[in-house]
């Protein structure tokens, strides 16, 4: 089985800002890693959920996972930024140059905040880095996206025909969108996404959905073995290399 990368997940420990999870769901780090082995997954990168779920504790959460990622081989960091707070940037521009930081993650909906007004500051500083962006989808992508080449924006939960517009239409081709969450299990989604910009910008993540049911997707969709094995894997090996490389 292709050892796969679930690029887009999340974990708790024990913050006030988890997500509840009761006898039918886990988010504990642990056990997404048994689940992972279980599933062929080799490596996963995270955001704590209280990072992206509150814009309260932002920094400690960033902390947190650097730490964890420090001592995780196959744990990998997205570092999480509020264009509110000064201090998260400083915190992403340490970040962003270690061994195990893939990019910045920013959640405007959750954090509550508009692109319209942030957009500008947030990828100024991801073009700067020439930074991988990691994006719960949102309006206006491809305004950002145009104005800042450097950068490479990812639209999370492919579910739509606008995901796919956003990869096709981008001037520089610098939009990637991925599977995670269950707006894929619409049963013509990733075929369609496949027929229409083929598949090695579209990256394969869980999102903390049942591993089996977000692989199984990708395994049993209506496209080529090797369309398959460029999302579960390939993709995210070209498009992180910086930091990949880096991998023992
Ligand atoms: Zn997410």
């Amino acid at each position: 089985m292709l050892k796969a990368i679930d690029m887009h997940t999340h974990i708790n420990h024990g913050s006030a800002h988890d997500t509840q999870v009761n006898e039918v769901y886990t988010a504990d780090f642990d056990e997404l890693m048994k689940i992972n082995r279980g599933t062929g997954i080799e490596m996963m990168f995270c955001s704590t959920f209280a990072s992206v779920l509150s814009d309260e504790e932002v920094e400690q959460e960033n902390e947190y996972l650097f730490n964890l990622a420090g001592t995780n081989d196959d744990l990998y960091q997205w570092v999480v930024i509020d264009p509110r707070n000064d201090r998260t940037f400083e915190q992403a521009r340490g970040m962003l140059e270690s061994e195990k930081c893939v990019g910045i993650k920013i959640h405007p909906s959750c954090h509550d905040y508009s692109l319209l007004d942030f957009g500008d500051k947030i990828f100024s500083f991801a073009s700067e880095f020439g930074a991988i962006v990691l994006t719960h989808p949102t309006d206006n992508i491809l305004t950002y996206a145009d104005k800042y080449p450097e950068m490479t924006l990812i639209m999370a939960h492919l579910g739509g025909v606008e995901f796919v517009d956003a990869v096709e239409f981008a001037k520089h081709g610098n939009v990637y969108t991925d599977t995670s969450g269950i707006a894929s299990s619409k049963n013509k989604m990733i075929e369609y996404a496949v027929n229409r910009i083929g598949s090695e910008k579209i990256l394969f993540g869980t999102d903390t959905y049942s591993a089996a049911f977000q692989r199984g997707r990708i395994e049993f969709a209506l496209i080529s073995d090797e369309d398959k094995s460029n999302i579960l894997r390939y993709n995210s090996e070209r498009l992180f290399e910086k930091t990949l490389k880096n991998r023992k």
